[in-house]
């Protein structure tokens, strides 16, 4: 068979970090096949937030071949290492999201179930004795280390901080030296064909753009899926009710610490991301149970840095849009839904549904079959992340302010609800399919926020007191130790920035 494909036309529509997260990838990928412009508008601007990560971004870049030094002094990004909650069970609580294993697993059994076994014969040790990303993130420290010299177990997991505004500006150089074709302006029309295809748009000046596909990056606006092609949107909000945030950034403080802080308040929780130029800083709320002017005093009264702006606020509807793909148009971006930043998901959704689109890329226009199984690939990921992100809601322990005692008896999705059931009982996690989050994610979770499991897998009784004593204190050992050598993430950064410097 030989085939040409009829799909050489892509318009992207949004300049934002999903669309330039797509326009780099397209062209990196399907460059010379493809014809790409993308149309931003200097005056509607960008969303301007999302500066945290999780560690499937280093695949993104290295597909890109991009250098991480190159990357971390272009978006003035640090390392993270994982997500600290801090207050989201009993006030005063915290625990760690640590990206990266927990232990070590014996044959199929995970590590929990022994550390579940040592808990009951009256071992005191913390879970997170366990994560090297914990005790290296804690004490302030990174190295890249695929390994722990002399051992089997994993070294360190790391995502990014990074200001994606300056990430999408790197991309798009990256993308304009890649022969991607960028039109500044505002889009005042769409066309359609008779099929409902999307054939063209024109710009407030005149100027006209028709493609063979068109993917949809116009951010919360959704001007093609949902203006044009007036796909629906499904609303969650009755699970996640937050509604608006707060943002505001403060000047940087040293060191910079290698992992997020999420710290819950009452009516909302407070994100706090270290960037080397800055501290991102915002307030999630819902507006049901705290107003502006409260969410305001909360967010200010608890910075630890100069204010470097006003506080911005940005309203959203937590949700996903129920085909992300229809017709000729593919949604990318938050014109495909929205999950609130609790664990950093939004980039890397867009990093998703980018490898998605290059995997099910159309030749034809015939494409009902693949947009069909996209759209069921985009639901299923959506609705796994949206499960995980309601968990640490509804575990919530605290009295503080109706947002709480709502989030801890709603109704739960029923995925969730087996899946916390599950744990009660057993200890088991079992990950779905190609779902994002590992079971250690999920188990840092509900062991973080005060889930204790009635029973473990019995495996982990046949190993004697002693050999279950030595088996968790060597591994605890070597992680002591080694994140004792370790040295500084702010070290690591100065070597990034004298080995930019020097070239
Ligand atoms: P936008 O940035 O809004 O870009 C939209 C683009 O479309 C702009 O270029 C705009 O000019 C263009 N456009 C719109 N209409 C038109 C038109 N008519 N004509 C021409 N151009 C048009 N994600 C994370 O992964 N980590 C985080 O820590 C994180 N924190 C967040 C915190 C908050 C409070 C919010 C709301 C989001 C956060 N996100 C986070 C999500 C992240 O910000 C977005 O996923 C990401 O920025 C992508 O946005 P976008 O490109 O889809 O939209």
């Amino acid at each position: 068979m030989t085939q040409q494909t009829a799909i050489r036309r892509v318009l992207i529509v949004g300049g934002g970090t999903a669309g330039w997260m797509t326009a780099a990838m397209l062209a990196r990928v399907m460059g010379p096949q493809l014809h790409i412009r993308l149309i931003e508008s200097d005056a509607i601007g960008t969303v301007g937030v999302g500066e945290a990560t999780i560690p499937a971004i280093q695949h993104f870049n290295a597909a890109l071949g991009i250098n991480e030094a190159e990357f971390l002094t272009a978006t003035q990004g640090s390392i993270k290492l994982g997500i600290q909650f801090e207050n989201w069970g009993k006030l005063g609580e915290q625990y760690m999201h640590a990206f990266g294993p927990i232990g070590k697993p014996l044959g199929f059994t995970s590590f929990h179930h022994y550390w579940l076994a040592a808990r009951a014969r009256g071992d005191n040790s913390s879970f997170w004795d366990y994560s090297l990303n914990y005790q290296a993130a804690r004490s302030g420290k990174y190295q890249p280390l695929a390994q722990i010299p002399n051992t089997p177990l994993q070294g360190l997991i790391h995502a990014y901080h990074f200001d994606a505004g300056l990430y999408a500006a790197f991309l798009r150089r990256y993308s304009e030296r890649l022969q991607v074709i960028r039109s500044e302006g505002t889009i005042a029309a769409v066309s359609k064909t008779p099929a409902g295809d999307i054939a063209s748009v024109t710009l407030a000046d005149g100027q006209t753009f028709s493609a063979d596909l068109f993917i949809d990056c116009s951010g919360i606006r959704a001007l093609l899926i949902g203006q044009e092609l007036n796909v629906g949107y499904e609303n969650w909000q009755h699970w996640l009710p937050c509604d608006s945030a707060l943002a505001v950034p403060t000047a940087a403080r040293q060191p910079i610490l290698p992992y997020t802080r999420s710290i819950a308040h009452a009516g909302g929780w407070q994100w706090r991301i270290p960037l080397q130029h800055r501290t991102g800083n915002g307030l999630v709320y819902s507006s049901q149970y705290l107003d502006d002017n409260a969410a305001r005093h909360t967010l200010l009264t608890n910075l630890d840095a100069e204010v470097l702006a006003e506080p911005r606020k940005i309203s959203f509807v937590t949700g996903r849009r129920k085909q992300q793909w229809q017709q000729n148009c593919v949604a990318i971006g938050l014109s495909s839904g929205f999950l609130e930043p609790l664990e950093s998901t939004s980039i890397h959704l867009i990093q998703s549904a980018i490898v998605r689109l290059v995997q099910s890329f159309p030749a034809s226009h015939d494409m009902a079959a693949l947009r069909q199984n996209y759209n069921q690939q985009s639901q299923q990921e959506f609705e796994a992340i949206r499960d995980f992100i309601i968990l640490h809601y509804c575990l919530n322990q605290r009295d503080d302010n109706g947002l709480w005692q709502y989030c801890r008896s709603m109704a739960l999705p029923d995925s969730l609800a087996q899946r916390i059931a599950l744990f009660q009982q057993s200890a088991a996690v079992f990950r779905q399919q190609d779902e994002l989050f590992t079971e250690v994610a999920w188990q840092q979770v509900m062991l973080g926020q005060n889930v204790l499991p009635q029973q473990y897998h019995p495996l982990a009784d046949q190993l004697t007191a002693a050999q279950l004593n030595g088996f968790l204190g060597d591994i605890k050992l070597i992680m002591q130790r080694t994140a004792a050598k370790l040295p500084s993430h702010q070290a690591f950064l100065q070597q990034v920035q004298q080995a930019q410097q020097a070239q």
